[in-house]
Formats: C-alpha cells, sequence, structure tokens
C-alpha cells in the first residue's frame, strides 16, 4: 500500500481563503482591521524566517501586523514592559512573542504576562484550562493545524487509538488534550509518548493515528507502524541542507494509509490556525 499524501499547503490555503473572507466581512461589519503585533527578540534565522512567514499571511488576509524587533541583549524587564504595552494597545488583537527566548529571559513569564484575550497562540494557563475544559477560547495553533489536516483527510478519529509522541506545552500536550476532547476530529482514545516511555515502538505499533512531534529526525520507521495507520508528522528537522520530519516518510509512506510530507504537511496549517484566532481575538475584543 502506498499512502495518501496529506496535503498541508492545500488545506491551509483554503483555511487562509476563508479567514480572508471572513476578515473582509468583519472589517465591513465592524470597521475594525484585526491587527497581529510579533515581537522577535535576537537574531535567529529560524525565528526570523517563521516571524516573516507570519507576517506575510497576515497581510494577504487583510489583517493588520507589526514587527517589534528586539536586540538579543534585551532584559527581561524591557521585553515584559513592551508586552504591557501590547495589551494595553486597544488597536492591537493579537500578541505573538517568537520561540525560543534568549536564554537569560524566562520564557514563561514573558508568556504568563500577554493578557488571555491577545493570547494567540494559547499559550497562557487561562486559555490552557479553557481549552482542557472543552471550552476553548482559543486553540493552540500547531494541534489546531493537525486537527484539521485529520478531518480534510476524511480519517476517522472517534473511537481510534491515537499515539502522541512529545509532551511538550506547545504540541504534544495539547494535542493530547484536544484529541480526548468530544466533538470533530476528536473522541480518540490517547497514549502519549515521550523519552520516558517504556516500550515505545510496540505502543506505537498499536496506533490507528500516530503524531509524531520529538524533534527527532526519522524517529518514526516502517516497523513502528500498523499497516493502513493515518501518519501525522509534526517534526521540522534541519539535517545538513535537508528539512526532515520525525517519521522516515520514504519507508512509513509504504505502509500507512495517509501521511504529511515534511515540509508541506502541519508547517502550512500552524499558521492558518494562528490567523484564525486573531480573527477571533479581534472578534472578542470588539464584542462581536
Ligand atoms: P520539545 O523539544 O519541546 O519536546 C519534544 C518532546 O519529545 C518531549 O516531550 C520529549 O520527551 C519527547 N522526545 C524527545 N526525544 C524523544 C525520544 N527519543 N523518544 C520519545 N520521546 C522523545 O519539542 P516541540 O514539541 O516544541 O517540537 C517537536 C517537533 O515539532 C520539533 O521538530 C519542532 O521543530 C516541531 N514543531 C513543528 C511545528 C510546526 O508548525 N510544524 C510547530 C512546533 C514544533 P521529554 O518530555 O521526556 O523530554
Amino acid at each position: 500500500m502506498t499512502a495518501r499524501i496529506i496535503d498541508g499547503k492545500a488545506v491551509a490555503a483554503d483555511i487562509r481563503q476563508q479567514v480572508a473572507a471572513e476578515v473582509a466581512a468583519f472589517q465591513a461589519q465592524s470597521g475594525i482591521t484585526p491587527h497581529l503585533a510579533a515581537v522577535l527578540v535576537g537574531e535567529d534565522p529560524a525565528s526570523a524566517v517563521y516571524v516573516r512567514n507570519k507576517q506575510n499571511a497576515c497581510s494577504k488576509a487583510g489583517f493588520k501586523s507589526t514587527l517589534h524587533r528586539l536586540p538579543a541583549e534585551t532584559t527581561q524587564d524591557d521585553l515584559l514592559k513592551l508586552v504591557r504595552e501590547l495589551n494595553a494597545d486597544r488597536e492591537v488583537h493579537g500578541i505573538l512573542v517568537q520561540l525560543p527566548l534568549p536564554k537569560h529571559i524566562h520564557e514563561q513569564a514573558v508568556l504568563d504576562t500577554v493578557t488571555p484575550l491577545k493570547d494567540v497562540d494559547c499559550f497562557h494557563a487561562e486559555n490552557v484550562g479553557l481549552m482542557v475544559q472543552g471550552r476553548p477560547r482559543f486553540l493552540p495553533c500547531t494541534p489546531h493545524g493537525v486537527q484539521q489536516l485529520l478531518l480534510a483527510s476524511g480519517t476517522e478519529v472517534a473511537g481510534a487509538h491515537a499515539v502522541v509522541l512529545g509532551r511538550s506545552e506547545i504540541v504534544g500536550k495539547p494535542m493530547s488534550m484536544m484529541l480526548v476532547q468530544r466533538g470533530a476530529a476528536a473522541n480518540a482514545t490517547v497514549t502519549i509518548c515521550h523519552s520516558r516511555t517504556r516500550d515505545l515502538a510496540q505502543l506505537v505499533r498499536q496506533a490507528d493515528i500516530v503524531i509524531a512531534a520529538i524533534g527527532q529526525p526519522k524517529f518514526v520507521t516502517a516497523d513502528m507502524i500498523k499497516p493502513g495507520a493515518v501518519v501525522i508528522d509534526v517534526g521540522i528537522n534541519r539535517v545538513g541542507e535537508e528539512l526532515v520530519g520525525d517519521v522516515d516518510y520514504e519507508a512509513v509512506k509504504e505502509v500507512a494509509s495517509a501521511i504529511t510530507p515534511v515540509p508541506g504537511g502541519v508547517g502550512p496549517m500552524t499558521i492558518a490556525m494562528l490567523l484564525k484566532n486573531t480573527l477571533t481575538a479581534a472578534r472578542i475584543q470588539s464584542g462581536n
């Protein structure tokens, strides 16, 4: 069997088009242009590319976007001051602090300072709590993007055994929580694996849906995949000049029924879902 390729680029383009239409309608009705403020500290080239991509996507969808670029030696106090200014700025609806931050800055302290109503990454404890309780204000962008890919590919998630590799606050943990909720692309039975998991390969072999988010190039091999499973690869790893996922794509696609490529799978979805959250933030703040 050769797997169907789940085309994240195409699904993301559809969602972005839909968001652009909603932005135009919102603007016509309220006179408000949704505005995302991004904060980039330091010179990490990958982070600069991510922020630029997010800003380009914003402009194309009719959002206003501004970038606050700070030098690597910015103090935590100065960064917190900027975040508080953005919190108070009525013209700004969403705040994105690009991670990672330089080592001398306590990331959690910064993320905790973003006001929950503008927390379009859904990293604040209040928003995570609402999501876990099944009454989300925002959904975290990458896991939400994965769910949209499961929907778009017609994957039967309800009742399926989903194995999530990784338990980070950004991907693995919220992903698991979202899959176990009631609702669309959910109602799964979920196993979460991490670096301390015993017999990991054995667990992955039982999965109907595998979601790999560990940051280990080609870690998931064909012998770990149950024939016909759906495989979603969140990983982005630079190996030499090449970008590869956490899944050994060429081999696994011969066993799986559907699979996402890297690049062109989950990555574009993360940006599309960020746009959705920014529009939601503008709606909430305008009382709409
Ligand atoms: P983190 O490094 O924060 O977390 C990695 C998780 O994987 C941890 O829970 C860790 O376990 C687990 N892990 C690491 N090695 C192993 C192993 N050998 N066996 C089992 N578990 C392991 O990474 P992120 O969640 O932020 O990102 C994961 C990947 O996804 C990265 O490649 C990243 O670049 C990519 N990514 C892609 C995005 C996209 O838009 N496509 C967005 C965000 C991330 P433990 O907790 O025990 O240490």
